[in-house]
């Protein structure tokens, strides 16, 4: 890990690291994401953008030599995830679920017009609880999915006491 220690982080995941890129999203970072793109203009997006590059491809570093990198070791996500986490000394998050897993835009409250069409009516879920993305229009609520992650969470990270 160079030069990163100090800013705001923000993250590019290589092809390979999707799930990773996910769990960031979950804690609120911003996690740049293609599975399509290709290394080299990853490494252009991520220099451009000031983004630290997540990889495991030791060819990509040595060869690309982008400005900001950690190497990845594990194959676990949440190893991974530990990985990042230590690396960059990331604190507790203040909230979960706060950006769309899906394309990394940040969530924002859900109109009235949209919690009807959108939440089952029989979910009985207040409409506080409930966030939009305006990036993909996914529309997020607690549910089994966000609890089986933040489980997993805590379970990996009893230190940040969730
Ligand atoms: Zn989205």
């Amino acid at each position: 890990m160079n030069d990163a220690a100090n800013e705001a982080y923000r993250f590019l995941a290589d092809a390979m690291l999707g799930r990773l890129a996910r769990w960031l999203r979950m804690l609120g970072y911003d996690t740049w994401y293609d599975a399509a793109a290709d290394d080299h203009s990853l490494v252009m997006r991520a220099d451009y953008e000031r983004r630290i590059v997540l990889t495991r491809d030791r060819h990509l570093i040595e060869h690309l030599r982008p400005a900001r990198v950690l190497r990845i070791v594990s194959d676990d996500p949440l190893l991974q995830l530990r990985e990042v986490v230590s690396a960059c000394r990331i604190e507790a998050p203040a909230a979960c679920f706060t950006r769309c897993m899906v394309c990394n835009t940040p969530l924002q409250p859900v109109s009235e017009e949209e919690y009807r069409l959108r939440v089952p009516r029989g979910l009985e879920m207040p409409i506080a609880l409930v966030r939009r993305c305006p990036g993909c229009a996914r529309v997020y609520w607690p549910g089994s999915h966000t609890a089986r992650m933040l489980g997993r969470l805590r379970e990996r990270f009893p230190e940040w006491r969730l």
